[in-house]
């Protein structure tokens, strides 16, 4: 156990954790070079593609007379449930800083995280080889921002290696070794999990006490389910299985566990939840912390375009989930829409990829309503509750006041773009609480209305800054709103999946916005079809599409079969992503562009 060393690598995102870790790979012949592709350890099609890390990666290595367990994280806001559950597993993080970037919003929050945890923190300045490096100030950053001490920060380049090495041996050396004692009882955390469809649940383990073998009967402390260890291993990163875990060690364990069971009701119980507690059956041992609970802060609807689907979207989500904590859902039914579920979101990318993974890992076919933040309700009976649905609203002669969540935002820039970036802010509605000035930065913190960062603030905040501005947020409280339901009509029926529920001063332009968009979005059908907001029953504003008669294969003059069968079944493909309402076909284009608004 004294050579086990435990550590994270954590940094704003792009500031280079997985290439950083492919050299560890790399030096450590865990990969041997040939095999080692670039961010090896983002593993996930859909990190691949988009170039992000999305999910933690834990991956054991030798170096010299150590055995290092690293967790790779994701480096997004929406994704810092990954990175507060991989620190609680290590007692030392890298934290990694781009020198042509500096110190930015994710960087000081997963700081936080990481002096939350009390671990030995290393900071290291990457991307030294490009010629637009800052390395003094970067390094001036770390010392008066963040006070690190100028001995202690390390210089690397994790593209061409420069430093890497050196920096490994000390990682290796200034992170204590784990504390715990093998010959206690067994005490692991779950700390992530997947469902592989052979070997049932694989749990993500760290070991604090006693040691987990193979046969070895347990309990999960937190859920109360019985299992037997089938297989145990490390990460190599893939699973590679031997006959133990000891105190001390990070790995997986497979129990044949199914994702959910059906208990008495109709309520579905999950077997294995992150933060869940490890014990051998018939012990007494009492859990460990776990987790606390991430809040979802944005929701939206999810509806299988095929109505049969939504048995297989139900289990998708349930399967998802063990390797999403972060998601919640529940049944809803939207009448235009029938069945479809609920689901709540750490933030709208995390929406975004949870729809993508729903795609492309179990081959929905989806239409997602608009998100929308969670208002809190006073009725005027008095009692409160809780809708982010918009069809949920109660009627407004039954609502007393409406509460909206606000947050507390934290923006890191480059001096220079700070008029900017108060522009932007004042336009949605903050409150500015506190300028700071660190070396050649500032940080502005303020207060603002979730609702206003969900649809394109991110993109916004880039253009004021040209790229350079970045954005961290946390839930503040809930403060009152004016709001109303804002209902959209297509073909005289209500479609409560584009309906929203908006503040009173923006229902007018918003309506008038979401009647063009969708005017442009919804093909022409073989009849007139009308579009309407309202608020109350009352239209705001209104819009027609007039019919067209569609005959995809007209222009196609000719015996060619095989040209005209291509050009119908690339249309059926294209209706895959549409959604009847009445008898009007709505593509999910249509719901993106609502979405977007
Ligand atoms: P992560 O989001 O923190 O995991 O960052 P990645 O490892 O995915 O790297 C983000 C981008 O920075 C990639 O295009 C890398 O090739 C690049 N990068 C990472 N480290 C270095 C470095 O030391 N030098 C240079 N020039 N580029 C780097
Ligand atoms: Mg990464």
């Amino acid at each position: 156990m004294e050579n086990i060393r435990n550590f994270s690598i954590i940094a704003h995102i792009d500031h280079g954790k997985s290439t950083l870790a492919d050299r560890f790979l790399e030096i450590t012949n865990t990969i041997p070079k040939e095999k080692l592709t670039e961010q090896h350890l983002d593993r996930m099609e859909l990190e691949r593609e988009r170039g992000i890390t999305i999910k933690l990666a834990p991956v054991s290595m030798n170096w010299r007379r150590y055995k290092l367990n690293l967790i790779d994280t994701p480096g997004h806001v929406d994704f810092s449930y990954e990175v507060f559950r991989s620190l609680s597993c290590v007692e030392g993080a890298i934290l990694l800083v781009d020198a042509t970037k500096g110190v930015e919003a994710q960087t000081l929050s997963n700081l936080l995280l990481a002096k939350e945890q009390n671990l030995k923190i290393i900071p290291v300045i990457n991307k030294i080889d490009l010629p637009n490096a800052l390395i003094e100030e970067v390094k001036e950053q770390l010392i008066s921002s963040l006070g690190f001490n100028e001995n202690e920060i390390y210089q690397v380049s994790a593209k061409l290696g420069t430093g890497v090495e050196k920096l490994l041996t000390d990682v290796s050396e200034k992170i204590p070794a784990p504390a715990g004692d093998p010959t206690s009882p067994l005490k692991a955390l779950v700390f992530d999990s997947f469902f592989d469809s052979f070997k049932g649940v694989i749990a993500y383990v760290r070991v604090f006490g006693g040691k987990l073998a193979v046969g070895d009967k347990i309990k999960f402390l937190g859920t109360g389910e019985e299992a037997e260890v089938v297989s145990l291993g490390f990460f190599s990163p893939e699973l590679v299985e031997k006959e133990s875990l000891a105190a001390g060690e990070i790995g997986w364990i497979a129990t044949g566990l199914k994702a959910f069971a059906s208990s008495s009701g109709r309520e579905e119980v999950q077997k294995v939840k992150v933060g869940d507690t490890i014990a051998h059956l018939n012990t007494d041992a009492q859990p460990l912390p776990g987790y606390k609970e991430y809040k979802p802060m944005v929701f939206a609807g999810l509806f299988p375009v095929e109505a049969v689907d939504f048995p297989r979207l139900k289990e998708a989500l349930e399967k998802l989930k063990l390797n999403d904590a972060a998601l919640i859902f529940e049944p809803e039914s939207f009448p235009a829409l029938g069945f479809g579920m609920r689901a709540g979101f750490l933030g709208p990318l995390h929406m975004e990829i949870v729809q993508e993974r729903l795609e492309r890992e179990f081959d929905l076919a989806l239409v997602v309503s608009s998100p929308t933040v969670r208002y809190k309700v006073i009725k005027t009976g008095g009692q409160e509750t809780v809708v982010s649905n918009p069809g949920a609203l109660p009627e407004s002669t039954v609502i007393k006041k409406i509460f909206e969540p606000w947050v507390k935002g934290t923006i890191i820039s480059n001096k220079k773009y700070l008029g900017g970036i108060l522009e932007l802010v004042n336009a949605r509605k903050a409150r500015v609480t506190n300028i700071e000035y660190f070396v050649d930065k500032v940080k502005i913190s303020c207060a603002l209305p979730l609702r206003e960062i969900i649809f394109q603030f991110y993109d916004q905040m880039k253009t004021v800054s040209s790229g350079y501005a970045s954005f961290d947020y946390e839930f503040k409280d809930y403060e009152p709103v004016e709001a109303v339901k804002l209902e959209i009509l297509v073909a005289k029926q209500s479609v409560d999946a584009l309906s929203q529920i908006v503040p009173k001063e923006k229902a007018y332009q918003v309506g008038k916005a979401l009647v063009e968009k969708l005017k442009e979005a919804i093909p022409r059908q073989q009849f007139e079809v009308s579009l309407q907001a309202a608020i109350g029953g009352k239209i705001i504003a209104a819009a027609r599409i007039p019919p067209f008669r569609k005959d995809v294969t007209a222009k196609l003059y000719g015996g060619d079969r095989t040209r005209k069968d291509k050009l119908l079944q690339k249309q059926r493909a294209g209706k895959r992503r549409m959604k009847m309402v009445g008898r009007v076909e709505i593509p999910q284009e249509a719901f993106l562009a609502a979405l977007k608004l």
